[in-house]
């Protein structure tokens, strides 16, 4: 930085650019800083500016696939590193000996075969280290360099929901008493457990969806990992269902685990009919591994704390299949049906289906929706698609009144004899 003395008085009264008075003049000069520095801002976009130009025209670009331009590799300095730093061999520390003596020594296994005594490494605490814990080894010595996290199957991992769904609470057409329901269960214990705790009550710790396809169950789900910051995870019914023994169980305990490491968590079970079937006797004695996969979920329900942060959603079109011991209270306290929608309701999902359609103005939505009768919100979805199909035919850009009924025809009374809806609503 200049000495304060060097900058003259004649720079710091120049007018363009920045004007300044007399005191950014005092405070600039104490500094040591030029009339410029007011504008530092302006000169690093410009800098940033000028960086990006010459990144284009040396053909530099941002690759998607996370690796550097070749140009920007360092493959000699790569290479030494590699031969500094020797690979580490994965190991499990089995037991700790003088905890928390300086002179402390810990067991560990490598693959399951050998067992050592070892120390610690340079670079990790004594504190990071637990018993029972996956830790990286050298090759030499055996001393423990690092601290894994736990393994969890990567297929277990990839059921986490990163990008948030674009759905929310406005898009779901009627269903307010459900989406009350599901908020008082999911939102409230994660937002005020206070509540909880002042009146002394354990909150609800999960919630089962029941009723025939296409009424938003799932829709609702989504919009539920929209709304909250916690971790969500989606799990498909039938994807726990291996081919080996104990694997599914197995996964059902990792995807736990994992949703325990996290601070909130809500496990969405997906069509978990096809696990959650009720127990029977197959006549061979054997027991059957999809009922052992739900009994680890029965098991899992039970394990966390219901003020804890995990929160379990399960979405189902045959409740009346699924195990008792799934559904007793205690384990999915709350069950929320979710039945076909009412005339408002129906309008209500045209609206939010048309509302990014081209459509022509002053449709009677309520003609519509009552046209519509005993028809789930998939099918009044069907029907806008349908109208829109109609009007592409006829080479127009904007959809009718017209188009829609003609569409009702088509969808409500032609695909009637397909339509699930009556056969699932016996069960509910
Ligand atoms: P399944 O039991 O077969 O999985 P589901 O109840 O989970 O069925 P969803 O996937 O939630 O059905 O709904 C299917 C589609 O129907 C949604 O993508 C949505 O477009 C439409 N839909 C259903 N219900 C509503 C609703 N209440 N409001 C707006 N759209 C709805």
């Amino acid at each position: 930085m200049a000495p304060a003395a060097d900058i003259d008085d004649d720079i710091l009264k120049e007018k363009n650019p920045p004007p300044l008075d007399e005191d950014d003049i005092a405070l600039l000069k104490t500094y040591g800083l030029g009339p410029y520095a007011t504008s530092t801002k302006k000169v690093e976009k410009e800098i940033k500016e000028l960086a990006k130009k010459v990144n284009d025209l040396c053909g530099i670009k941002e690759s998607d696939t996370g690796l550097a331009a070749p140009s920007q590799w360092d493959l000699v300095s790569d290479k030494q590193m590699m031969q500094e730093e020797q690979p580490l061999q994965v190991a499990r520390c089995t037991k700790i000996i003088n905890p928390g003596a300086d002179d402390s020594k810990y067991v560990i296994n490598v693959k399951q075969i050998a067992k050592f005594v070892v120390g610690l490494g340079d670079k990790v605490s004594p504190t990071d280290i637990e018993e029972g814990m996956r830790v990286g080894v050298d090759r030499n010595k055996y001393q423990i360099q690092i601290p894994l996290p736990p393994k969890i199957d990567p297929s277990v991992t990839m059921m986490t929901v990163e990008e948030k769904p674009d759905v929310t609470y406005n898009d779901i057409g009627g269903c307010k008493e459900q989406i009350e329901k599901m908020r008082e269960v999911v939102e409230l214990p994660m937002l005020h457990p206070e509540k909880f705790i002042k009146l002394g009550i354990d909150p609800p710790k999960g919630v089962l969806c029941y009723g025939p396809p296409g009424t938003g169950k799932t829709l609702l789900a989504r919009a539920v990992a929209n709304r909250t910051d916690a971790c969500f995870i989606r799990v498909i019914g039938s994807e726990l269902v291996q081919k080996y023994v104990g694997e599914g169980a197995r996964m059902v305990r990792e995807l736990f685990q994992m949703a325990r490491s996290k601070k909130a968590c809500i496990v969405f079970f997906d069509e978990v009919d096809a696990i959650g079937g009720a127990r029977f006797d197959d006549g061979i004695g054997g027991d059957n591994e999809v009922q052992r996969t739900m009994l680890e979920i029965v098991n899992q329900l039970d394990g966390f704390d219901a003020r804890g942060n995990i929160k379990v959603l399960m979405a189902t079109n045959r409740p009346d299949t699924l195990d008792p011991a799934l559904l007793r209270p205690g384990r999915l306290d709350r069950k929320v049906e979710f039945g076909l929608p009412d005339l408002d309701s129906r309008t209500q999902i045209f609206k939010i289906h048309t509302r990014t359609m081209n459509c022509e103005r002053d449709i009677r939505f309520e003609l519509l929706a009552r046209l519509c009768p005993n028809s789930t919100g998939a099918d009044i979805r069907s029907v806008c698609t349908e109208a829109g199909m109609y009007a592409i035919r006829a080479r127009r850009k904007t959809v009718t009144e017209k188009d829609f009924l003609e569409a009702v025809n088509k969808v409500i009374k032609g695909y009637q004899k397909f339509s699930a809806t009556p056969k699932y609503m016996v069960y509910n």
